[in-house]
């Protein structure tokens, strides 16, 4: 459902005279299956975000070829690369930008208006997902309301409300408590797998990660694949 072949990504250094371009990623390989969670372990600065961003489709790679759901997104044009985006890819994020003076409804409901979802067919689907993570009966609460794991379950519910094919997930579980960062994990996973979804995670817990059927390294050398006890954090 997604595929990185041999992908390539640098970024041009504005700040270092003369040092020679840093390959963020080089020959990366990946693949994630439908239904599939995916872990991208790796430090800070190891390109996860990169790697993510890529798949997205909201930059592109030097070399190599990305393809999602059957499109090679190098041959998209932005307007449908977005429409990919919008319509078959959710996001969460560590600071995840909960809008703050929308309620917990109306931040979940953003992608379905988004994508031309009849105003009376949303608040039904919302309400759905709102329970399904745990937030039923909130759905009037303003982030300010809510904990630091309940603004996070908002952030899974949005990216899976229009019912994706594929979730991308930057450290999203970077702000939370070990346990609270279990279960929403756990709950992303089981709404994702219930959906057919696949999941792309970047993390640099080696705790988070280990939820995944699939746990990958990025190092300088690429991305290989990690067992857990092999060293690392
Ligand atoms: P991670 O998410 O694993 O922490 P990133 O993908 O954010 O890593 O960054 C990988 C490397 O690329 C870092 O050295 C970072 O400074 C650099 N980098 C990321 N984005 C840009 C950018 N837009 N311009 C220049 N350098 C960047
Ligand atoms: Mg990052």
């Amino acid at each position: 459902m997604l595929t990185l072949a041999n992908v390539s990504k640098h970024y041009a250094k504005h700040d270092e005279k003369g040092a020679a371009p840093r390959n963020v990623l080089r020959g990366v390989n990946l693949e994630v299956g439908a239904g599939e969670c995916v872990a991208i372990m790796g430090e800070s600065g190891a390109g996860k975000s990169t790697l993510l961003n890529l798949a997205a489709g909201l930059d592109r790679p030097d070399a190599g070829q990305i393809v999602f759901d059957g499109h090679d997104l190098n041959t998209l044009d932005d307007d449908a690369a977005t429409l990919q985006r919008r319509e078959k890819m959710g996001f969460v994020f560590q600071a995840f930008h909960v809008l703050p003076n929308l309620s917990a409804a109306q931040n979940v409901a953003l992608p379905l208006l988004l994508n031309g979802m009849r105003a009376k067919d949303v608040p039904p689907r919302v309400s759905v997902v709102l329970h399904a993570v745990g937030l039923g009966g909130r759905e009037h609460a303003l982030p300010r309301e809510l904990s630091g794991g309940e603004l996070q379950r908002v952030a899974i519910a949005r990216a899976l409300v229009h019912r994706p094919r594929l979730v991308l997930a930057d450290e999203p579980t970077g702000n939370l408590d070990h346990d609270t960062a279990m279960r929403v994990l756990a709950l992303l996973r089981e709404l994702a797998q219930q959906n057919g979804a696949g999941v792309l995670l970047a993390t640099h817990s080696a705790a988070v990660a280990a939820g995944a059927d699939r746990v990958l390294r990025l190092t300088p050398e690429g991305l290989e694949s990690y067992a857990p006890g092999a060293g690392g954090a």
